[in-house]
């Protein structure tokens, strides 16, 4: 016998049992993203490998480690989309959206693939949904950006306080002050950089605020004694400008706790990060990250042009959703099922059948020539709300008897007025 074939570690199939919750957090995303005028960009699932290098960064993780590059015939390396930024980036500097849409208000909901260690919540390929908000420099769009990421946890259930919700925040400032923090950061760090482990030995030098995401407890023991905080380094615009941010989702009433360890290591972000993590899942409990990257879009080939955005995991969220049992019920419906009697009633009633779904009836009938008894078993199963019996004596007569399979209820309806039975019904 031939080898069994299964999906390849790190993937996972979404399943008939599964997809309803995927639709059902789709739906919610559609429906946000058109009350705040977002409108849905779809790019390719590959892009050239320079995109990533330049739009995520040469030296972080993603692009050193865990990217899936490959070349194609003409020779041109080409990478499955780890991340969402850089290509909508890339097709909005491509089609020229700074001169339709000097806001240009863009959502996504993507399958991304990294080579990560597979584990709960962390996976080669997943998916998640995300905006990105580009052409204003101004607080309200990373309020708007904020309230967005976290409307879509409200609308399905999760709520900071009963469901452990936690929205951190923080402000890089721009390439103005940042700078100057760096090197009073480094001044300050200088004498306990032979306690650093060794990676954040590495970081001291060449990519110093990325210190900030060590693990290690004796480095974080080291940063919070000795590290001054970014945001008491801000230069004025900064600072003003975090300033109103807090100070509106103060007005919002969206709750935060301020982090100063939580930073992006590239240059081109710039000002808000923030991050929701949940405190439902394990390890891995970062539910979406987003900030501002007002650096990014010159980067990448376009006129100077400050952006934010956030990306937001969807397994995760599923798995926060389902430790809630906040999922509503999603029972297959179909409304009938036709139970056949003997074989020659078959061609008449695939026509009825056919007709009924083309007005928008959910039916279906036996394809596997079974007795009426087990039609019935699977009517059953299939959850259906009627049934109908059809055999010779029916066709003869032009009327079936309609069966409640709630309540047993009878009634007898002509062929004719099936699909009306149904949609007054419905
Ligand atoms: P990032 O693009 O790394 O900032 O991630 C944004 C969000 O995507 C995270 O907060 C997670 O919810 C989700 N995410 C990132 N990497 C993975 C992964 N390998 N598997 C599942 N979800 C992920």
């Amino acid at each position: 016998m031939s080898r069994q074939i299964t999906s390849v570690k790190g993937t996972k199939d979404i399943l008939p049992e599964e997809s309803p919750k995927w639709r059902y957090i789709e739906s919610i995303i559609h429906e946000l993203a058109a009350e705040y005028n977002y409108r849905e960009v779809r790019t390719p699932v590959f892009e050239e490998t320079q995109l990533f290098a330049r739009g995520v960064g040469e030296y972080t993780d993603i692009v050193t480690k865990e990217m899936y590059t490959f070349l194609d015939k003409g020779e041109t390396s080409l990478t499955l989309k780890p991340e969402l930024t850089a290509p909508v980036v890339r097709s909005y500097i491509q089609h020229h959206y700074d001169q339709t849409y000097p806001l240009s208000k863009l959502y996504y909901l993507t399958p991304l693939f990294r080579q990560e260690r597979p584990q709960a919540g962390r996976q080669r390929q997943f998916h998640q949904y995300g905006i990105e908000s580009i052409g204003s420099e101004h607080p309200e769009t990373d309020v708007e950006t904020i309230a967005f990421a976290m409307d879509v946890y409200t609308r399905l259930g999760l709520h900071s306080e009963e469901n452990h919700l936690e929205l951190r925040l923080n402000s890089i400032g721009d390439s103005n002050c940042r700078f100057q923090y760096l090197q009073q950061l480094q001044g300050d760090l200088a004498a306990h950089r032979d306690n650093l482990c060794k990676t954040c030995q590495d970081r001291y030098e060449s990519n110093t605020l990325r210190l900030f995401d060590c693990k290690n407890e004796s480095c974080q023991a080291i940063l919070e004694e000795y590290a001054p905080k970014i945001t008491d380094h801000l230069c004025e615009e900064c600072d003003q400008h975090f300033s109103t941010v807090t100070r509106l989702l103060d007005e919002l009433a969206i709750p935060y706790i301020l982090d100063h360890t939580l930073v992006r290591g590239l240059d081109y972000y710039t000002r808000t990060t923030f991050e929701i993590t949940s405190g439902l899942l394990g390890a891995q409990d970062a539910l979406c990250g987003g900030g501002r990257y007002d650096l990014l879009v010159e980067q990448l080939g376009g006129n100077a042009t400050p952006a934010v955005g956030f990306a937001a995991g969807i397994e995760r969220l599923i798995l926060a959703l389902e430790a809630e049992d906040l999922f509503p019920d999603f029972t297959d419906e179909l409304d009938l099922f036709i139970v056949l009697v003997g074989d020659s009633v078959r061609p008449k009633a695939f026509k009825i059948l056919q007709n009924l779904r083309s007005e928008g009836v959910r039916c279906d009938m036996d394809f596997l020539r079974r007795s009426v008894k087990a039609q019935f078993r699977e009517a059953n199963r299939q959850n259906a709300s009627y049934t109908v019996v059809l055999g010779e004596n029916e066709l003869e007569a032009g009327e079936a008897t309609i069966k409640n399979m709630a309540t047993g209820d009878e009634q007898l309806v002509p062929f004719t007025d099936l699909a009306k039975f149904f949609r007054k019904k419905l």
